[in-house]
């Protein structure tokens, strides 16, 4: 099987993204868990730029990590330096990463306008920085900026930088569409060109046509060896090409080797997504929590039916999926909506035991999932509070605290803003205990409220993170004294996500509900299992 390089830019051209932003101790963190997950290059930043990219450098240097190799970023030499005393190259040297990637301009228009030179001159620059940087034992990556722009006007300027990078000793060519507005189709003829020239290419896309994936899948089906590419393909703009639908498509789909273990995918995804505190994309392929997703009826019967199915060429439930979801560690999800009949029922049932249709266990759940969502309940973006439902059903739930009271109060004065207290007594493990908390807006206040009581009983409830939070008024249409809210919430313990939901007339008990839903599942469900 033929190996494809992962490179991960995620730490630097990821950083580029609209909201991103990490940490230093989130850089190191997300590095070491793509390092364990088996990317072969982590590109870590530009150690020029300030002192924390420095300083991640640095870190990882007295730690190295175990499998990945680090690469630093930046740019060739300025023109009419050398390149042994120019400052990017010294900051790159300095950096003492295995791999450095250098990034060159390869379309003339932007030699002759951003860096004012000669096109030859860029050639210099180009040769000078890769003999250099290799005279240092470094794996040199040498990015092509705007090659596709370039090549378009000027293709044997194209091959001559490319020809000029390869003989001064560059590891790896990789043209690079930095504008993100290249067809799958050019992709095609641009690589066909190059083959047979023995040269290692890689291929960076970004999405700005919808199809960074595909012109990398394109890129590699033409001979390419390295994609460069981000989790969950956030970066500049429309983002990067996303290593979260490449990999496995490399992998499940075209049979070349990824270093990757894709078994740990979608906990990967969803780690990213947490350390940048972005809400995982739910339609995302792969990964996403909707992938494998099927709403009850006709599509959930067939999936049933080819449960036990052994048909070559498919997997348990293959025939309404593509691939077996458990491959990227993702899994299948029957969504319950109100058309559920009894058969779905049980078939959600199914994690819990084996139950058949005309059980009363399956009975009681249809009755009462159909008394819930009369009363405007919605299970099918709040699996966490059904599943709930279910082991109340099975007689297997516990309650985890007993609620004596909760209290809050909003009020704002002429001088200061509007300021909400809260405080709640309950009995948790059989201990009494009270939580406060002060802050602005009254779902806030009670959810702090309401770990301050728990955590000395339950100091997991810290851990859990609040993703979203959405409110929908169910009977708008009504009197507004009887129309009653839902409420959606989402958390994370950065493994795993879940989803609640409340109803009720007054918002703040929504909220109660769905907050509360959401620690008895950790509770009862990850928690436990782990
Ligand atoms: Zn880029």
């Amino acid at each position: 099987m033929d190996k494809v390089f992962l490179f991960d830019t995620t730490l630097r051209d990821g950083m580029q993204g609209t909201g991103i932003n990490y940490t230093l101790k989130d850089k190191i963190e997300i590095a070491r868990r793509l390092d364990e997950t088996g990317l072969d290059y982590i590109e870590g930043g530009f150690p020029l730029a300030n002192d924390k990219e420095a300083e991640f450098f640095r870190v990882l240097r007295r730690e190295p990590l175990s499998r990945a190799r680090l690469a630093a970023f930046g740019s060739t030499r300025k023109p009419g330096n050398k390149a042994q005393s120019d400052a990017h190259i010294q900051a790159l040297l300095a950096a003492e990463t295995p791999v450095v990637v250098i990034v060159g301009k390869a379309w003339q228009l932007h030699v002759e306008t951003v860096l004012a030179t000669t096109a030859q001159e860029n050639l210099a620059m180009i040769d000078d920085s890769i003999r250099t940087l290799k005279k240092e034992g470094r794996e040199v990556i040498f990015d092509l900026e705007h090659f596709f722009d370039g090549w378009k006007v000027h293709p044997e300027y194209s091959r001559s930088i490319l020809k000029t990078a390869h003989d001064a000793g560059a590891d790896w060519l990789v043209p690079c569409d930095t504008n993100g507005g290249t067809l799958v189709s050019e992709v095609d003829s641009v690589y066909k060109a190059l083959a047979g020239t023995g040269w290692h290419l890689g291929a960076h896309f970004h999405n700005d046509l919808g199809v960074g994936v595909a012109n990398s899948l394109c890129a590699v089906e033409n001979g390419a060896r390295q994609v460069q590419g981000t989790i969950n393909g956030w970066g500049e703009r429309c983002g990067n090409a996303n290593l979260c639908s490449i990999a496995p498509s490399l992998s499940l789909k075209m049979s070349f080797s990824v270093g990757l273990d894709l078994g740990r995918l979608t906990e990967l995804s969803r780690y990213v997504s947490e350390k940048a505190n972005m809400i995982p994309d739910r339609r995302q392929p792969f990964v996403g929590e909707a992938a494998f997703s099927h709403k009850a009826g006709q599509h959930a019967d067939v999936i049933q039916k080819a449960q036990d199915l052994q048909v070559p060429g498919f997997t348990r439930g293959g025939m309404m999926e593509h691939m077996d979801p458990s491959l990227v560690g993702n899994t299948r999800r029957i969504l319950l909506s109100e058309l559920a009949g009894k058969s779905t029922v049980a078939m959600k049932l199914g994690k819990f035991g084996t139950y058949d249709k005309n059980s009363k266990e399956v009975s009681e759940l249809t009755r009462l999932l159909k008394e819930k969502e009369s009363a405007g309940y919605e299970y099918e973006a709040a699996e966490a509070s059904f599943e709930l439902l279910v082991l109340k059903v099975l007689g297997r739930y516990e309650r985890l605290f007993e609620l004596d009271n909760y209290h809050l109060e909003s009020y704002k004065t002429w001088d200061r803003d509007s300021q909400t207290v809260g405080r709640i007594f309950l009995t948790a493990q059989g201990k009494r205990s009270m939580g406060a908390s002060v802050g602005v807006g009254p779902v806030g206040v009670l959810d702090k409220a309401l770990r301050n009581a728990l955590e000395a009983s339950f100091p997991f409830v810290n851990s859990l993170t609040l993703t979203d939070f959405s409110v929908r008024v169910l009977n708008a249409d009504q009197e507004a004294s009887d129309s009653r809210v839902r409420v959606f919430i989402s958390w994370t313990d950065g493994i795993t996500t879940w989803d609640t939901v409340g109803v009720h007339e007054n918002i703040i008990e929504a909220s109660w509900q769905a907050l509360v839903d959401s620690f008895e599942y950790y509770w009862l469900v990850i928690f436990q299992a782990r």
